[in-house]
């Protein structure tokens, strides 16, 4: 098979979600030949394409009013751009919220992905969408795996660059994991969710009518009742779908398993549909997302492992490059969720040895896949803490000395973290 030769870079970061995006801005910044590749037509992933489009949390509200902001940097100032531009709504984080996603930043996600454009292009990113990496190619050294190339797929066939970094943001860790770096999957994942966009009236009666309708089917099909995480068909409604129903069985790392998956959860959203219309219930499902969001997938181990009980302790690690804050979620199928709150002020932190991979000498994970346990994770994959994560892989590239992630000197990262608008645990 033929692979033609690409371009040469200092850093490819692969996948550009909330991680990728940060990562990619912030060493293009730093003045690294930096390119950026995306499965998808365009930037954002889950928050963008996938219709996720709530960004939580850059506060910590059990702070003392004036002092809850934890996460700043490129996500905050990406989400002050958007709401210039109108296109954000950032919450009042000294206002006395009484449900946690109130302090989240809701953003449309068309105009965010094109903001994402103008950020990564002023920051000479080099753009390469709709063309995902297919496989990685290394080479075994005295110090560990070096990654030396990845071979993407373009409507011109298969292409290989090569970088001196690699940033692993896909969500997935399909990099790492190509390379026969370690990593954890659950044997049974939280479920996902597929976008759906109902539309029609919100009256009462409607809701009543469609709910009604809803419960009729649940009672026909198991697999249905799967679908709506509170088992109420108005909530959904009342939420516009947003991430409302649940996608069983899930697994967005193994291509098999997704396509019987996606194919079950678009025969039981048909079946919905047709309910709804035959039912006469004044709402229908207009539009949905092309593919479900993962919440849990594969975990790529780094040097260090973040715990549940280390989260829950807000532990500050010794190599701690930013905070993060969100509550332990784990969904469940058919049950509510496994939820822990965090109750006072304190915030845990991410370390970047969470973030480079065991094993390997040129190459840092950032967002859902860093190395977490299922407890941790189910925290730290909110997308501003993504955010914050990606900044920080991103700087961590401009200071490594050539081709060793081990060697960057944590003062300097801080400071340039810092010097970014970043807010770094001290
Ligand atoms: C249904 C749902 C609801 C959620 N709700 C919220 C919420 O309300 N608030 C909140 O803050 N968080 C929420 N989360 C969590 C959060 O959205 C995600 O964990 C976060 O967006 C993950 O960001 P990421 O950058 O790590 O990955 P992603 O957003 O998954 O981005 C990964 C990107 O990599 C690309 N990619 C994958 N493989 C490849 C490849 N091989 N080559 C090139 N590109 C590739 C993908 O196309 C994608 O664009 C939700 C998650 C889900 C699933």
């Amino acid at each position: 098979m033929t692979i033609r030769e690409g371009k040469e870079f200092d850093v490819i970061v692969a996948g550009a979600g909330c991680a990728g995006f940060c990562a990619a801005v912030q060493a293009g910044r730093g003045g690294m030949n930096t390119a950026l590749f995306e499965h998808f037509a365009m930037p954002g992933g889950t928050l963008t394409v996938l219709g996720s489009n709530s960004i939580d949390q850059f506060c910590n509200p059990h702070r003392p009013a004036g002092d809850r902001q934890v996460i700043a940097g490129i996500g905050w100032e990406f989400v002050r751009e958007l709401e210039r531009r109108g296109f954000a709504e950032i919450p009042d984080m000294d206002a006395p919220y009484r449900v946690h996603w109130q302090y989240g930043v809701k953003v449309n996600p068309i105009a965010a992905a094109q903001c994402m454009d103008d950020f990564l292009l002023e920051a000479g990113v080099r753009l390469f969408y709709r063309q995902g990496v297919v496989a990685v190619e290394t080479t075994d050294t005295p110090s560990g795996i070096r990654m030396d190339a990845v071979i993407v797929s373009t409507k011109d066939g298969l292409v290989r660059h090569r970088a001196r970094f690699f940033i692993d943001c896909t969500g997935d860790g399909d990099l790492c994991a190509w390379a026969g770096g370690e990593y954890e999957i659950g044997e049974s994942l939280q479920p996902g969710t597929i976008r759906l966009y109902p539309s029609g009236s919100t009256a009462s009666s409607a809701l009543a009518r469609a709910d009604q309708i809803w419960q009729e089917q649940v009672v026909q099909s198991p697999a249905l009742s799967n679908m709506l995480c509170s088992g109420r068909f108005e909530d959904f409604l009342r939420a516009g779908g947003d991430n409302t129903n649940h996608v069983c069985g899930l697994n967005t790392a193994d291509s098999e398993n997704r396509t019987v998956v996606e194919i079950q959860s678009r025969r039981d959203q048909v079946r919905l549909l047709s309910a709804l219309r035959e039912g006469g219930a004044p709402v229908t499902v207009l539009a949905s997302a092309p593919e479900s969001a993962a919440r849990e997938s594969r975990r790529i181990l780094g040097d260090v492992y973040m715990t549940g009980e280390d989260y829950l302790a807000r532990r500050v690690y010794e190599d701690a490059v930013c905070y993060t804050y969100w509550f332990i979620d784990i969904h469940r199928e058919n049950q509510p969720s496994e939820i822990i709150y965090l109750h006072d002020g304190k915030t845990p932190t991410v370390p970047l040895g969470a973030m480079r991979p065991r094993g390997f000498t040129n190459v840092y994970t950032a967002g859902r896949c860093v190395s977490s346990d299922r407890s941790a994770n189910s925290a730290i994959r909110v997308k501003a803490s993504c955010m914050a994560m990606g900044q920080a892989a991103g700087a961590a590239v401009v200071l490594a000395s050539d081709a060793d992630t081990r060697s960057v000197d944590m003062n300097a990262l801080r400071a340039c973290l810092s010097a970014q608008g970043a807010i770094v645990p001290e």
